[in-house]
């Protein structure tokens, strides 16, 4: 921790050791998921993104469960099921390139935004 800016080594010990683990899975999470979406290819994600999102939203509401000690709010767990929906409706997969399209509000575009080939509907 001596490498790290005194403030954030401070904000890091205050931390509970249960934040602390959620901070640390989540941003390794992120990274591993970035690298998943770039390089995999346009038939691995399509399959894929339906299970790792709702593995990612289950393990999110497992990880505040546990940290607010199962007091979790019903709005809350409702919340995540929507987002993780939208998530797994609204995501594209450029057939042609293999490009990710993450949703722009609620709508789906027509053509991939990186090479203009039509997306499926
Ligand atoms: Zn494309």
């Amino acid at each position: 921790m001596r490498d790290l800016p005194e403030g954030f080594s401070r904000f890091w010990t205050a931390l509970p050791h249960s934040f602390a683990v959620f901070f640390s899975c989540w941003i390794l999470l992120a990274i591993a998921l970035g690298v998943f979406y770039k390089k995999a290819s346009y038939e691995t994600k399509r399959s894929l993104h339906p299970f790792i999102m709702i593995g990612v939203g289950i393990l999110f509401l497992a990880f505040s469960e546990g940290i607010s000690h199962g007091t979790v709010p019903v709005f809350f767990i409702l919340a995540v099921v929507l987002i993780t929906f939208l998530n797994i409706r609204l995501t594209q997969f450029c057939p042609r390139c293999g490009a990710t399209i993450r949703p722009q509000g609620f709508s789906r575009p027509k053509f991939c935004p990186k090479c203009g080939a039509e997306l499926e509907r």
